[in-house]
This record gives C-alpha cells, sequence and structure tokens, in this order.
C-alpha cells in the first residue's frame, strides 16, 4: 500500500521492474541491432559509413546533391570521413533552431607512428603513440585489429582492416612474464607499461638470407607492398589504429548486458541515431550529430571545435531561405537545445570507494542526467541551466522513460568533461545524458542492455517534444 510519504521521495528504480513484456523484448532486440552497429564501425571512419549505410537505407540524401529542404527531408553530411551530421527538417525553419542529439564515435585506442616499422630481436615492430586516456596495461598481451587509411604516392587511398574477419591474423603488444617482472611489479598501474613499451609484433618470419640486413621489416614491407601497393614512405600520409580485436558479446547467463570495444561513445551514437529515425516528426528540425576527436580533448577539423557543424547549418539554411549570414547561423545555433550524449561513470562493487552512491549512475537503472561533468570543483564543466533540465526532465517522465542522475565518481576523485560545453558556450541550451557503463575506456567495456534502451527512448523523446 503507498504510504502518504511516497509522493515525497524519490525513488529511481530499475529499468527492468518497469519494462512490460513487449518492451523487453523490445529491449532485447535493441541490444541485438546495436552489437551489429558496434562491430561494424570499430574506427571513426567505419563508424561513419555505419551511419551512412543505415541512414541511406532510411531515405536520407547527401547535403550536396539536395536543392531545396522542406519538412520531413532527410539529409546527411559528411566531414572528412571521420564526422557527420543526420537531420530530419522540422515544420520549423532552421533557422528558428534546432534539436541536436551529439555524440562521439572516436574511442580509445593505439595509433602507428609516422614511421613505425623497424626489427630488433627477430620480429618486425610497429612504434605507437596511444589516442586517448588509455590504461597501457589493459592493452597488451591481448588480440589487436589494425585498421585505417593509407594516402599512397600518387594520391590513391588503400583501406587497412586486418584482425576481426574469420581467419585474420592479429596484431599483439607483448608484456613481461611474472618471472622477470620484480622491477616492474613494484611500479604503479600508471608506470608499469611505458608509452615507448607500447609496440606491437606485426612478423616474425625473416627473408633472404642470413646475411642480409633488415630481414623482418623487409619482409613485412614486402607483404604490404604486394597487397596493398604500399611502400614505406607511405606510413607518413596514414591513419592507421590499432584497436582491441573481437566482436561485441553478451554478458552474462541471462544476456542482460553487452560488453564491445567502443561503447564509449558509439552506444551514445547508436541510440541517437535509431532515435532520429524512429522519431515523429517534429516543429523542430531534429539533428543526431557525431563528432571525432573527443577523447584528444576535441580539437581540430572534425572534432566539436571545428566550425563545420555551424556550417552545416549555415548550409541548411540557405537552401531554406536563399540566403544565410554569419548573424543567421550564429542565431540559429543560440535558438537551439543540445543532449550532449555521452556515457556516464556506472558504479562498480568491485571498487565503491570512488563512487558517491547517491549521485552516482548504476547498471540498468536507466540513462543517467549529468548536470555537470569537470572536475576539481567543476573545473571545465558545462553545468546544466536548472531551467533546461527541469525541461528534458519533464519530458523524460511524460514519455515514461527511466531516468537516473549523477556525476563523475566521488568530489576530487578525478573527473572528465564532453562535448557539452562547447556548444553550450555557443549560447545554447545544453545538458550531458547517456548511457552509464563500467570499465570505461577499457579495451571492453560493459553496458546493460536496459539502459541502452532507455537512452534510445529518452534522445526520441526530446527530438518529438519540440
Ligand atoms: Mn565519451
Ligand atoms: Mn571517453
Amino acid at each position: 500500500m503507498e504510504k502518504k510519504n511516497d509522493k515525497l521521495t524519490v525513488k529511481y528504480g530499475l529499468v527492468w521492474d518497469k519494462l512490460s513484456k513487449k518492451e523487453r523484448d523490445e529491449a532485447m532486440k535493441t541490444g541485438e541491432d546495436y552489437k551489429k552497429f558496434i562491430d561494424a564501425g570499430k574506427t571513426e571512419r567505419l563508424c561513419v559509413r555505419e551511419l551512412v549505410r543505415r541512414a541511406e537505407a532510411e531515405g536520407f540524401k547527401n547535403l550536396d546533391s539536395v536543392k531545396k529542404l522542406k519538412p520531413g527531408d532527410k539529409v546527411y553530411s559528411v566531414n572528412r570521413g571521420k564526422s557527420a551530421v543526420l537531420a530530419v527538417i522540422g515544420k520549423e525553419p532552421v533557422k528558428a533552431g534546432v534539436s541536436i542529439v551529439g555524440s562521439h564515435i572516436d574511442s580509445p585506442r593505439i595509433d602507428l607512428k609516422q614511421n613505425p616499422l623497424y626489427e630488433e630481436g627477430g620480429m618486425a615492430l610497429l612504434k605507437t603513440h596511444y589516442y586517448g586516456g588509455i590504461r597501457k596495461y589493459q592493452w597488451v598481451a591481448r588480440p589487436l585489429a589494425l585498421y585505417g587509411v593509407v594516402i599512397l604516392a600518387d594520391g590513391k587511398a588503400v583501406e587497412i582492416a586486418i584482425g576481426d574477419e574469420p581467419g585474420d591474423p592479429v596484431f599483439y603488444i607483448t608484456d613481461l612474464l611474472p618471472h622477470l617482472a620484480a622491477d616492474q611489479s613494484k611500479k604503479t598501474l600508471n608506470e608499469g607499461i611505458a608509452g615507448e613499451a607500447l609496440n606491437a609484433i606485426i612478423g616474425t618470419l625473416p627473408e633472404g638470407k642470413e646475411e642480409d640486413k633488415d630481414r623482418f621489416k623487409q619482409a613485412i614491407l614486402q607483404l604490404l607492398n604486394d597487397k596493398y601497393g604500399m611502400v614505406e614512405e607511405d606510413f607518413v600520409s596514414a591513419e592507421l589504429e590499432l584497436v582491441p580485436a573481437g566482436a561485441a558479446r553478451d554478458v552474462g547467463l541471462d544476456r542482460g548486458s553487452i560488453a564491445a570495444y567502443g561503447h564509449d561513445d558509439r552506444v551514445c551514437a547508436y541510440t541517437s541515431m535509431k532515435a532520429l529515425f524512429e522519431s515523429k516528426p517534429a516543429a523542430k528540425t531534429a539533428i543526431a550529430l557525431f563528432v571525432d576527436k573527443e577523447e584528444v580533448s576535441s580539437q581540430g577539423n572534425t572534432s566539436m571545435n571545428s566550425r563545420n557543424f555551424a556550417n552545416t547549418v549555415g548550409r541548411m539554411i540557405e537552401l531554406q531561405e536563399g540566403t544565410c549570414t554569419g548573424f543567421d547561423i550564429d542565431r540559429a545555433l543560440a535558438l537551439s537545445a543540445l543532449l550532449s550524449s555521452d556515457v556516464a561513470a556506472a558504479f562498480d562493487p568491485n571498487y565503491p570507494s570512488v563512487s558517491e552512491t547517491r549521485n552516482n549512475a548504476y547498471l540498468g537503472k536507466g540513462v543517467t542526467i549529468v548536470k555537470y561533468t569537470g572536475s576539481r570543483g567543476k573545473s571545465g564543466s558545462n553545468d546544466a541551466n536548472a531551467e533546461f533540465v527541469g525541461e528534458v526532465r519533464r519530458v523524460l517522465n511524460a514519455a515514461g522513460v527511466v531516468w537516473q542522475t549523477s556525476e563523475l565518481g566521488k568530489v576530487d576523485q578525478g573527473g572528465g568533461g564532453t562535448i557539452a560545453y562547447i556548444l553550450a558556450n555557443c549560447d545554447m541550451d545544453v545538458l550531458d545524458i547517456g548511457v552509464p557503463v563500467l570499465a570505461m575506456h577499457a579495451p571492453f567495456e560493459l553496458v546493460s542492455k536496459a539502459d541502452v534502451y532507455m537512452t534510445y527512448k529518452a534522445y526520441k523523446a526530446f527530438y518529438e517534444s519540440r
């Protein structure tokens, strides 16, 4: 029986308890589709390709090929193959502001250096420079796949994808055996594996005769030349990334969660894409935004700090109005609203001491609202306006979305950021809201299927509310 006080107390409950049988099935089905999405997009370039493939199947047209924009039109725009915008044109003009759900599609990984190939100790190896906040000890002694693009001397681009197809070889970074790790074991986790020790084995078969030089390196260069037409100098104009090999997997006998590489932040990319595809037409133009370089502070022409998004909004205004000034773009951005769609840290029962349990996200309790991120006194954070949080809260409650609220661990324990502040600096209402994840930035991260489903529902409700 309901007590009088029940109306006064907030209860953040489990998604599974609140779903109908039909919705449970829907959540499990969404998990299956999400696994396909994340396996198809292990790098930012491949993720863009998968987004465009799915968008075209939904009837989206390249913005470059469009002469006019009218309500209901579906368009996409790709920036340098590494970031993308999907838009469904609303009844109101774009210049009156848009609704955005923005995620990032780059994930922590290990990039090759520009002069990577060398040999030592009877093997050919690749020098690397890690990308984003990895814990280096997690990336050794495990299978790695190599993806990317190489621009050859004549300008031709060749794609490389090795390690995820059945029968593919993988790449491998060694760690010390425990028998000889006496010195290493005394170091901190952070120092135990040095950045310059993250050298990946690419070959162990020599070429030529005993007296020849660089026999292991030569053998690899020959293989690369046979298969891709590459020479060593071509590494300079390449973007090659080592990522964990292997597909997304269900976790647990009940299959309630998914482990995969790159949940941060492709789980938010997936849920915003699905929400955009399935939303009813709205007054405002609905945009799903997918940016690159978030894991390295959002700098560069494919990042959130690039003018590319503003230019894309400007092109849409121009297609509707016949003309567009810089002020038209600024005003459109100021009249817009963004759900900054990024993963949050879930409570980890193995490490309870880093969490403040009353303000931490939990696996399975739904999409989490993060009013502010930052560190050491909210520094560097977008602290969302109470009014906008209120609006989003009303929308989620009206749509029956199961949500929770959190910040990133205990005060002064650490911290982090998202793309939220960048668009907030464009005078836009912005709120961080996304999927709780365990083991964030590990080669294999974990999310709950219930939270993936609720996050999709939250973004859909947001689009449809405006
Ligand atoms: Mn992220
Ligand atoms: Mn991250």
